[in-house]
């Protein structure tokens, strides 16, 4: 059976003849650095020990130290976290950052833990791996369901083990513990100026755009209030207990509202949609924000939007990446559409090291420049090619890694013996 990580370095495998990388890059990255499983133990509220399955994959540090988010999430396995860690790898490189690939997780379902508990797992996980991470090694961020409170108390467990305060050991903390203005919306911020930019390029008008967006965590929620606030009419958002949808458009803030207090989009007034619905309506912009493998070669024909914006990691399997090609489905691939959060916390990481603090402004001003630049590289190369986004993405990301190993001795020049 093909693992996540096989599907996922079939992108590889099709990038690599374009970018011209050395066979010996390329079987260097078919394989993660290595992967830590660790168990780790935590005293419930009720006195009872609970033992949670937790895991670190360093997949690749060529270009700087691993980098990557913590998940807590039922599903966490070794399998996932490893091509979650590929993907890091891949968005790092394409994002022009210092750093290699990582992701990490636990398997739990978080909505089942109280405050306390949470913050005890929490700082668990992080003496579990602090053998391998650190500032200039491995530097954990937040992922799927954990936030700058986690990383502040995995940040301060890490201090204690440290001795020492190193605020640069982790990013997504909150602003006084060292956390960059700006981080908090950088993944839904980063794709809302590709949203902007791919607008413009079409001559699609705002009020004329309907966007549908599936998952309303941190990323789906921050880009569908920018996105309204531009102007853009978001016709249906849905979460994992069901989805609402308005064609006029729906009323951002009010349906954040009820997210908030009700714990689900579904609770919302209005039109009820499901999740599988919501891939298949007509709109001009489809953003999948929540977890892998939602468009698939069963519902990929499906697909009636004219461009897709990978807000979450993996939302698209390989075989349905053939099916939009052909049916003309522009797809800005995740290691470009998410890599908002990824930059802001390389922003956050320099300013840590460097004692210094930027204004919101810079934070924008550089996340925009950055992605605007890249999103015209990597059309550059698709059109070059003749190939889809995804594929000219990773064109530029497997060069980069591959210039990056020539002079450490992998492919081509071998330093003298
Ligand atoms: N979890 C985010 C991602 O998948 C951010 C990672 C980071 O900031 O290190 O890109």
């Amino acid at each position: 059976m093909s693992t996540l990580l096989d599907e996922a370095l079939t992108r590889l495998d099709l990038a690599a003849g374009f970018a011209q990388a050395h066979p010996e890059v390329l079987a260097r990255l078919r394989r993660p650095r290595r992967v830590l499983e660790v168990s780790i133990p935590v005293r419930m509220d009720d006195g009872v020990l609970r033992v949670f399955e937790g895991y670190r994959c360093q997949y690749d540090d060529v270009r700087g130290p691993f980098k990557g988010g913590v998940r807590f999430h039922p599903e966490v396995g070794a399998d996932e976290v490893r091509s979650l860690a590929f993907w890091m790898t891949m968005k790092c490189a394409i994002a022009g950052l210092p750093f290699g690939g990582a992701k990490g997780g636990v398997r739990v379902d978080p909505r089942g833990l109280s405050r306390s508990e949470l913050e005890r797992l929490s700082r668990a996980y992080v003496r579990a791996i602090s053998p391998i991470i650190g500032p200039n090694t491995d530097v954990p961020a937040p992922d799927v369901a954990t936030n700058a409170q986690v990383m502040a108390w995995m940040s301060d467990e890490y201090s204690v083990l440290c001795g020492h305060r190193s605020p640069a050991a982790f990013t997504g903390k909150p602003v006084p513990l060292g956390g960059s203005l700006g981080r908090e919306d950088a993944t839904g911020r980063g794709g809302f100026y590709l949203l902007m930019e791919l607008a413009r390029s079409r001559g699609w008008l705002p009020d004329r755009t309907r966007i549908a967006i599936q998952g309303f965590g941190n990323a789906g929620q921050h880009f569908a209030s920018l996105a309204a606030d531009a102007g853009f009419r978001v016709v249906a958002v849905s979460d994992s207990r069901g989805g609402v949808c308005c064609a006029e458009g729906l009323d951002v803030e009010q349906v954040r509202r009820t997210k908030r207090s009700e714990g689900s989009v579904a609770a919302h007034p209005g039109d009820r949609i499901s999740n599988a619905e919501l891939l298949e309506l007509e709109t001009e912009v489809l953003v999948p924000a929540a977890l892998e493998g939602q468009i698939t070669r069963a519902n990929a024909a499906s697909v009636r939007a004219r461009l897709v914006i990978e807000l979450a990691n993996g939302p698209t399997t390989p075989e349905a990446d053939r099916i939009l090609d052909g049916a003309g489905v522009d797809v800005v691939p995740d290691i470009l559409a998410n890599a908002g959060g990824v930059i802001v916390s390389y922003f956050e990481w320099v300013q840590n090291l460097s004692g210094s603090s930027w204004t919101i402004e810079e934070v924008h001003g550089r996340l925009r420049d950055r992605l605007v630049a890249e999103l015209a590289g990597v059309t550059d190369v698709a059109s070059e090619h003749g190939v889809s986004l995804r594929t000219a993405a990773y064109v530029r990301a497997l060069r980069r890694l591959n210039e990056a190993y020539q002079p450490m001795g992998v492919g081509g020049s071998r330093p003298a013996s």
